[in-house]
Order: structure tokens, then C-alpha cells, then sequence
């Protein structure tokens, strides 16, 4: 693991407590109240289902929608399909389309240098999480114009709270619905706060664990890695040396044998005429 000391970024707490309080309550609350709500009072099938569920719709949502489609642009869509990876996006409460993926344009643009917004060679935890907890003063509009061409992503950014409201209201009112409102507390509990815990985690896991440690096959020019065992958290995320090495094909694990299930969504989209345009490396082919 190559370590540099760099000096800290600015810190401007003003801008920063939001995040600290948003990101300190989840934390306390994916730690604390979740697994004390199951000791106390148990969690249903339902809550575990909602999980289930919500995990892969959201970590989809993300992967799929955020990532692969607007960040890269490696697939195209109809709208109401965006509109639906939209909202599952932004169910994970990681920030708008808009600011996740003009961040991770300039990651790519800038990876391993002072202006990548993770950079790994700040370390494991700057790059997993810490970051997050910095307020960043240099510019994203540059990153950001191609994305607010997009009506789609500029109607998730109007709409964003209202989805991540709906975000929590889903498992609430499934649980209230089947087992009232110790029903809704816990299904909202595990479904709502700990799966968007897990949700993000994983994600970060890209930033950081495969960033420092894992295979380059497909070339060192950057510190990326591939991470076959991150691939399984993160829906085919974890091949990312090949994904710095090849950006824009909709494949992130392009041989048959990688577990990749966002290839193998948006390849399922194309065959039912919901998705277009898949990009590939021909000679990336297994
Ligand atoms: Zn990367
Ligand atoms: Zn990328």
C-alpha cells in the first residue's frame, strides 16, 4: 500500500455538519438501534425481504443508473426507465445523480492526483468515507455541464429530498401495513437505515479496497484494482482496473465468468428494447 502524506484539505465546518450529523445519525443508528430493535422485539420476514430487496434495487439503482448510465454514458435509455434508475439511485442517499457522477468524472479524470475527490493515496479511510466529511472547494461545473443537459438528472436534483422521503416511507408502510407501528418502526429500521448502511459501505468499498489492494491485468498507469470478492457486494463493481482501463464499455467484468449482474441487467434491458446502445471492448472479450 503506497502511503503519501499530502497536506489536509479545507475544512469548513458549516458546510460540513450536515454531513456529520447525517452520516453520525446513520452510523449510530445502523449500529445501535438496529441491532437493538432486533434484540428486543425481532424482525419479521418482511423487514428481511424489504431488505433483500432494497439492497439490490438501490445498489442497482447505483450501480446501473448513477455509474454505468450517466457517469459514462457506456448505454442508453428510454426515459422512463431513467426515471426509474433515478429514484433507485436516489434511494441510497448518495447525494444527486448530478453530484455523484460529476464527482466521479473528475475521479476518473484526475485518479490518484489532488483534484480526484477520493483519492486513494490520502489513505484506506480518507478514500472509503472520509472525503465525504470534507467540503471541497474546487469547482465541478466543469464535470457537471454534460450531466445538466440531462432532464432527467436535472428532475431528480428538483425532486431529490421527495425521493429520498419515499425512500423511508416504502419499508414504513410495508411494515405498518402487515404488523402496525412496531411493524413499520422495524421494517424502516433494518430496510430503511441499515440496508442504506450496507448500500453505502459497499460503494465505498470501491473507492477504497479496490484502489489499494487486488489485481492490475488490465495495466498500472493508475492505482485501480481488480476485486473479484467486492464484484459480489457491489453488483460487478469490484473488476474496477478494467473499468479504469476501459470507462465507457457497459461491462465492468467482461468475461463470462465474472460476476457482473449490472452487465447482465443492462443486457436484459437491451434484449426487452429498454436499453441501446451498449458499448464494448471487442477485444476485451472472453
Ligand atoms: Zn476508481
Ligand atoms: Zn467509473
Amino acid at each position: 500500500m503506497k502511503t503519501t502524506t499530502l497536506p489536509a484539505l479545507p475544512f469548513s465546518p458549516s458546510c460540513s455538519l450536515a454531513t456529520i450529523i447525517l452520516f453520525g445519525l446513520l452510523s449510530v443508528g445502523a449500529v445501535l438501534a438496529v441491532p437493538a430493535f432486533g434484540f428486543l422485539y425481532g424482525y419479521t420476514w418482511l423487514d428481511w425481504t424489504m431488505f433483500v430487496l432494497l439492497y439490490v434495487v438501490t445498489g442497482l439503482g447505483i450501480t446501473i443508473g448513477y455509474h454505468r448510465l450517466m457517469a459514462h454514458r457506456s448505454f442508453d435509455c428510454p426515459d422512463a426507465v431513467k426515471v426509474a434508475l433515478m429514484i433507485a439511485g436516489g434511494w441510497a442517499l448518495q447525494n444527486t445523480a448530478l453530484k455523484w457522477a460529476s464527482d466521479h468524472i473528475r475521479h476518473h479524470a484526475h485518479c490518484d492526483g489532488e483534484s480526484d475527490p477520493y483519492n486513494a493515496q490520502r489513505g484506506f479511510w480518507y478514500s472509503h468515507c472520509g472525503w465525504l466529511f470534507y467540503n471541497d472547494p474546487r469547482p465541478n461545473e466543469k464535470y457537471a455541464s454534460r450531466l445538466r443537459q440531462d432532464r432527467i438528472v436535472m428532475w431528480q436534483q428538483r425532486n431529490y429530498i421527495l425521493i429520498v422521503i419515499s425512500g423511508f416511507a416504502l419499508p414504513f408502510l410495508a411494515g405498518l401495513l402487515f404488523h402496525g407501528w412496531m411493524g413499520g418502526i422495524g421494517c424502516v429500521l433494518l430496510a430503511g437505515v441499515g440496508r442504506i448502511f450496507a448500500v453505502l459501505n459497499s460503494t465505498f468499498c470501491i473507492n477504497s479496497i479496490c484502489h489499494l489492494w487486488g489485481d492490475q491485468p488490465h495495466g498500472t498507469f493508475d492505482s485501480s484494482r481488480d476485486s473479484w470478492w467486492v464484484s459480489l457486494l457491489t453488483f460487478g463493481e469490484g473488476y474496477h482496473n478494467y473499468h479504469h482501463t476501459h470507462q465507457s464499455d457497459y461491462r465492468n467484468g467482461p468475461y463470462w465468468y465474472n460476476f457482473d449482474p449490472s452487465k447482465w441487467v443492462i443486457f436484459l434491458l437491451s434484449a426487452v428494447g429498454l436499453a441501446t446502445s451498449l458499448r464494448t471492448i471487442p477485444r476485451a472479450d472472453g
